[in-house]
């Protein structure tokens, strides 16, 4: 889990300006426990042996470049004019491998773009399972300051997101990904039948309350939907985000629908190096032959999750230097 550790001022760095926010105090790590998923943030934009035209390929990594260099910008700007500097916390707890390279690749971006990044060491002869005798997610999450909260994942966040009138301050970082890559393409929304395959609290929630947010008639499905299929083929838009390996077929998918899919599955290979390549919830080949447009996995979601991140953590930061609060709720 990531939280912003806002603006740390630097000696002698941009000008003294006596409107400058004071300084905000970097939040203290908090053991929580990481989500895993998006292991894979750097990747070819396709699977090179893939019959699926390019053009009908979303180049997730070639957007998340583009953001990313955006955010490298306004960094720069915001630092040569404030002298505050961005910053990430990052807490792991475990040491399961796809978090580490997830928490590895959030630093690196960070890095990348200019931020300051935090992490935590913990004792080595903890366990994972004796932390979790002790914390607890839900707890967590409810004490993590919302001004903070670049995740998206509090519940102050989550019930903005899903009242009309209401603005959350951050947005869950996959979700927001797979709007901004529809948004950046033109992807009309509104009027449109969408069906977000998955009902968890950071991917599939969110990314149906996004798409009804931007006017979309949304059906979720999720494990006890029967017909899943033909729910699925009515839609123009499709967000998968169930876990299940390759589990949407091509005659799941509209002709001309665009599909976004966030899974991130291992699917043995004995051709592949380790063994196994990274497969998503869709079956690409297939569901590529009818879509208009399709992710691949890697190089689709992934990236963007961390793009997203990133965007989040410049605005929780920008809003720090500027001394805005959340209201009181
Ligand atoms: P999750 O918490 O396990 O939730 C899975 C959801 O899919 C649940 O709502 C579940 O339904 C539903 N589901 C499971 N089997 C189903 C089936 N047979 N038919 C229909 N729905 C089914 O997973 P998650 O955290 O949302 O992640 C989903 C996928 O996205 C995973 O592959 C994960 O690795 C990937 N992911 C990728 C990124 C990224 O950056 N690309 C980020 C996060 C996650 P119930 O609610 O009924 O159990």
């Amino acid at each position: 889990m990531a939280l912003a550790a806002h603006c740390q001022r630097r000696a002698g760095a941009g000008r003294p300006a006596a409107s400058s926010p004071r300084p905000l105090p970097a939040v203290a790590p908090r053991p929580v426990v990481l989500a895993a998923a998006a292991a894979a943030a750097a990747a070819p934009a396709a699977p090179s042996s893939s019959s699926v035209p390019a053009s009908k390929l979303i180049d997730g990594k070639g957007i998340a470049d583009t953001i990313r260099s955006e955010i490298a910008a306004e960094v720069a700007a915001m630092k040569a004019e404030t002298g505050l500097t961005p910053g990430l916390a990052v807490v792991l707890v475990g040491a399961r491998k796809d978090s580490e390279t997830y928490v590895r690749s959030k630093k690196k971006a960070c890095a990348e773009v200019g931020f300051d990044s935090f992490g935590t060491d913990l004792p080595a002869d903890v366990s994972e399972e004796e932390l979790l005798k002790h914390i607890s997610e839900k707890r967590i999450l409810d004490a993590i300051s919302i001004d903070k909260d670049v995740d998206g994942f509090h519940p102050l966040n989550i019930g903005c997101l899903a009242m009309r009138g209401r603005d959350p301050l951050f947005v869950p970082c996959t979700p927001k990904g797979c709007i901004e890559l529809l948004e950046r393409l033109h992807v009309p929304i509104a009027g449109r039948k969408a069906c977000v395959i998955g009902r968890s609290n950071i991917v599939g929630m969110p990314a149906a309350l996004l798409l009804q947010r931007r006017d979309a008639t949304v059906t979720m499905v999720h494990s006890k939907t029967p017909d899943a299929a033909r729910i699925c083929a009515e839609a123009d838009i499709v967000i998968a985000a169930c876990g299940v390996t390759e589990m949407v077929k091509g005659e799941w998918i509209k002709p001309g629908a665009v599909v976004i899919d966030v899974g991130i599955n291992a699917k043995d290979d004995p051709t592949a190096k380790k063994g196994y390549r990274l497969v998503g919830d869709v079956d690409f080949e297939a569901a590529g032959a009818r879509a208009s447009l399709i992710t691949p996995v890697p190089g689709g979601v992934g990236p963007m999750t961390i793009a997203m991140l990133l965007q989040n953590t410049l605005e929780s930061a920008r809003r720090a230097a500027q001394g805005i609060k959340a209201p009181a709720h």
